[in-house]
């Protein structure tokens, strides 16, 4: 039985973050995934947001960026537009077989080992802590030990279950349709598109441009028995700004797969176990954006292991939550205060189903704060057209960068 300081279980983002910075800080770290090839197949729309990274010094490869976004158009019953250019919603996409294999790369490059087509079955465990744990590998059955383990096993993670913690609600889980589509005629190259409606129920659909005529489509939704597959296809053939745009294209790769909603849980560490990325919901909960949220997050899971090792304290990750809300906390509450106002405005009875979209397109654009209840609530009873200038005379008071027209 091989002993090591930290095993990370999962090669995402997530996993590869905390074995970089768990290896880099001294420690003995096996990394190991399940898939045959890192990054594949890509469960993911490919937007990563410009202000993160920077922040944070994730260092994107040049080779895994497709394209650079100028901002974000938000549809709201197909007629009405929220163009957002501020530098929120400025964001690059990116190619997830490339991106995530740099940064499992990085990974090894910092010394942490890396197995891939290695699965992990089952662990022994002694109260709540983590003794050993077996792998299948190929056709061999690997089993270690491990001081910490750092679960980076994604929204179904297996540690979970095997420790008791609670599982993601339904609600709590958006389920995407998708594929990367060629030959488009995009309506706005060099921009995301978010469409808000009745067709796309609790969620959105999305267009991410990849170059001039390819792009990442999709429809993902929140809490529903049946998957937006049901409605996909008839979505892009049927919806009128999104139809003219695919008509004429191809799917060359689908990308579908189910992503936390639920911000961030709290009961991220049990025992000497450390979850992170989607196993512990860390994304940006609005709009479900996790790559980068859970590199960052990996990486302060394994600095954080690296201090209950070289201390002797295992008992040190217990803080793991702490640092979180110390880095990420402020931006994972904005998220989440703007994802709950969202789900309290779609699921409301008294305001009208066109205005449930309007006010969600208003809230999930940032262009207005959600913690402005008294603006929401004013907006409900106003036509339109008067929602257009008060959202209008409210821009041009904050000097926010974006615009609120009719189509
Ligand atoms: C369709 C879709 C669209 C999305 N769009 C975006 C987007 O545009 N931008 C964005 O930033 N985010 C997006 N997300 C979310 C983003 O993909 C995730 O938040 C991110 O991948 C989370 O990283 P992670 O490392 O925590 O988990 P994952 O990337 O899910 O990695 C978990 C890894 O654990 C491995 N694993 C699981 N179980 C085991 C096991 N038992 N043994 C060994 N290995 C195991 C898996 O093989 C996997 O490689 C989207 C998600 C979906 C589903």
């Amino acid at each position: 039985m091989r002993e090591y300081d930290v095993l990370v279980i999962g090669a995402g983002p997530g996993g590869s973050g905390a074995a970089k910075s768990a290896a880099e800080n001294g420690l003995k770290t096996l990394c190991i995934d399940k898939k045959l090839v890192i990054g594949s197949p890509v469960e993911c729309g490919e937007a990563v947001g410009m202000s993160l990274p920077k922040e944070f010094n994730i260092k994107i490869a040049p080779e895994a960026v497709n394209l650079k976004h100028d901002g974000t158009v938000f549809w709201a019953n197909q007629n009405i537009k929220i163009d957002n250019y501020s530098e929120i919603w400025k964001s690059m996409s990116v190619n997830r077989h490339i991106l995530d294999k740099t940064f499992a790369h990085e990974a090894v490059k910092s010394g942490a080992k890396l197995i891939v087509s290695a699965e992990f079955v089952d662990a022994k465990i002694e109260g709540n802590r983590v003794i050993s744990v077996d792998i299948r590998h190929m056709n061999k059955k690997l089993k270690v030990k491990p001081k910490i383990v750092i679960a980076a096993d994604g929204l179904n993670s297996k540690m979970a279950e095997l420790l008791g913690r609670r599982k993601f609600k339904s609600i709590e889980i958006g389920k995407v349709a998708g594929y990367e589509m060629t030959n488009m005629k995009l309506a706005e190259p060099k921009k995301i598109q978010m469409f808000f409606e009745d067709m796309c129920g609790m969620g959105y659909g999305y267009i991410i441009p990849k170059s001039k005529t390819t792009a990442n489509v999709g429809l993902g939704s929140l809490g529903i028995k049946e998957t937006p597959w049901d409605v996909f296809d008839e979505f892009l053939e049927d919806h009128p700004i999104i139809s003219p745009q695919v008509k004429d294209a191809s799917i060359i790769e689908v990308k579908t797969g189910f992503a936390p909603i639920s911000g961030p849980l709290s009961e991220n560490v049990i025992g000497n176990t450390i979850f992170v990325g989607d196993a512990a919901g860390q994304n940006l909960s609005h709009v479900g954006e996790g790559a980068i949220p859970s590199q960052i997050c990996g990486r302060l899971a394994g600095l954080i292991s690296a201090q209950a090792i070289k201390n002797n304290k295992i008992e040190i990750i217990n803080n793991y939550q702490k640092t979180i809300k110390e880095t990420l906390g402020p931006l994972f509450n904005h998220c989440d205060k703007i994802r709950e106002k969202i789900i309290e405005t779609w699921t409301s009875e008294e305001i009208p189903a066109e205005k449930r979209y309007l006010i969600g397109t208003i809230l999930v654009s940032e262009i207005v704060p959600p913690e402005l209840g008294e603006f929401f609530e004013n907006l409900i009873g106003l036509d339109e057209q008067t929602i257009i200038t008060e959202v209008s005379k409210f821009l041009n008071k904050e000097k926010i960068k974006a615009k609120i027209m009719k189509n």
